[in-house]
């Protein structure tokens, strides 16, 4: 999303398919792989990088900053961590990190006075944080191979931009070469220290359930000590943004079984928890099984208990299945639902962006008129409003890890993309109008006069009406449209009607 002439604000979303086993239910794309592979897939996510944003720089005049970077996967922290510092590099030697952002309200209180660094998130596993190896401190071992690779790697790169990844690796080296030892001895004792050391500020930690018995059932490595102490771990390095994932509807969970969890981990009050409750997929070794699912009755007594328990505990539903502190919202998802600018690198990575005949508020009529780049956030001047780039490309990277190390150009990682979409305005309206009903905030028929050039009672007068009547959504006095409680039971159902067929509108 563009907010000032020139810049654009951009989210980063990498994946890491990385994972110590196969969890039953899973169908990420993930895996085991040896490290050899995961230094070739970092290596080529790397290119996958320099590649995209050199073509970005070629089309598109004016800035990008990045406000998020997401590490997700998989299991980010199977890795290596210096393969995470590589990568940031390479982010940084390309783009700039926001200093400051322009959407004050994604600005996090207790962030005030770096406002704003981006928000920088790694997904972890508890049983994946601790060195495998006798620690050496790469930081301090590599600095000098590091900055020899990174020139080498860049040599395409302009001066500018070599600069500045050299800078940041040296900092972050100098850093700690300054903390790193002790009597001689690392002072690192585990991956999540490293982390905070190269600017990661956010740790998302996949607990799932607080019963070992619940945990083995899903197939996860882990048991509920291991994740207490990978949480104290991340607390001890500093880490105050910590969010926790748990998951509800699993074969054998009784309601009691769940509330437990949920208690559990409010006690422990991280600023922020996701709940997702499980879907059996396709595939999946869960898909074979005869499992004892809860009922739907005793599933929806669960998503509902989520919101009223952790109220009790100071947190408020920001999303469907998100929770938060004041504050705490997760900055990254919330592009998403905002259908702001996000690129992905990495496999079955999506990213949301614009094409040549991307299209403005004020150029729908004619969607070809206008350059996406030519709008660019600024006032039109003829009518007064507000031109916004609206998002109308989208692109998902290859699933196959065979095709992303193969690729050696650009062109032969775009021949490899499993999806490629060039989104109509309906397409953007319905996904637009879907996405903010997932945030409690709901859609605010101004912003959508601001993106699209419509008023949201045109297009959705009738719908909204309807579902309003039947207490599922509620408009309030500003004319913001959201879910209800119990429209927040049947979200899916309420969530369909706002699709648009191409000839509606
Ligand atoms: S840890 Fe996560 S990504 Fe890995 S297999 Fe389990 S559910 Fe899938």
């Amino acid at each position: 999303m563009s907010t000032k002439e020139g810049v654009r604000e951009l989210a980063i979303y990498i994946h890491l398919p990385f994972c110590v086993r196969k969890c039953l239910y899973c169908d990420f794309n993930s895996g085991v792989y040896d490290r050899e592979v995961q230094k070739s897939y970092v290596n080529k996510l790397c290119e996958e990088i320099d590649w995209t944003f050199e073509e970005r720089r070629k089309k598109n005049p004016g800035k990008d900053i990045i406000t998020s970077i997401f590490f997700g996967g998989g299991t980010p922290s199977v890795l290596e961590p210096e393969l995470i510092k590589q990568i940031l590099c390479k982010l940084k030697e390309n783009v700039e990190l926001c200093k400051l952002n322009t959407e004050k309200d994604l600005c996090k209180p207790h962030e005030k006075d770096e406002l704003c660094k981006p928000e920088i998130t790694i997904e972890v596993n508890p049983g994946t944080v601790e060195y495998l190896e006798p620690y050496e401190d790469p930081l301090v071992e590599d600095k000098e191979k590091n900055i020899e690779n990174n020139i080498e790697n860049n040599i395409e790169n302009n001066i500018e931009n070599k600069d500045k990844g050299i800078e940041y690796i040296e900092k972050t080296m100098d850093s700690a070469k300054d903390e790193s030892k002790e009597d001689g001895k690392p002072q690192r004792k585990n991956k999540l220290e490293y982390y905070k050391a190269i600017g990661i500020n956010r740790i998302s930690i996949g607990m799932q359930s607080g019963s070992d018995e619940e945990l083995k059932t899903l197939g996860r490595i882990h048991n509920y000590e291991d994740f207490l102490k990978t949480y104290q771990m991340a607390k001890e390095a500093g880490f105050e943004n910590i969010s926790v994932d748990v998951m509800y509807a699993l074969p054998g969970q009784t309601f009691s079984s769940f509330e437990k969890t949920l208690r559990k981990t409010a006690e422990l009050s991280p600023p922020h928890i996701s709940a997702y409750s499980l879907i059996v997929e396709e595939g999946t070794p869960f898909d074979d099984m005869d499992l004892d699912l809860p009922g739907e009755e005793t599933e929806r007594k669960m998503y509902v208990s989520v919101g009223k328990i952790l109220k009790e505990y100071g947190y408020h539903q920001y999303e469907i299945s998100n929770y938060a502190k004041d504050g705490f919202e997760c900055r990254h998802n919330s592009v998403y639902w905002k259908r702001g600018e996000y690129l992905g690198f990495g496999l079955s990575a999506a990213s949301l962006t614009y094409d040549e005949s991307g299209f403005s508020s004020s150029s729908r009529k004619n969607e070809n008129a206008h350059s996406a780049c030519e709008t660019d956030g600024s006032a039109d001047k003829t009518d007064g409003t507000t031109k916004r780039i609206v998002m109308n490309y989208r692109y998902t990277n290859t699933g196959s890890m065979e095709e992303y190390l193969k690729a050696e150009t650009f062109e032969q990682l775009k021949a490899f993309r499993k999806e490629e979409e060039h989104l109509s305005m309906n397409d953007c309206m319905s996904e637009y109008a879907f996405l903010s009903l997932r945030m409690n905030r709901g859609i605010s028929a101004a912003e959508f006069r601001e993106f699209f050039g419509r008023d949201l009672e045109e297009v959705y007068g009738d719908v909204i009406r309807k579902n309003e009547r039947w207490r599922l959504l509620t408009v309030s006095d500003e004319r913001t449209v959201s879910l209800t409680a119990k429209g927040r039971n049947v979200a899916n159902v309420v969530m369909a009607d706002f699709l648009l067929d191409e000839e509606e509108t």
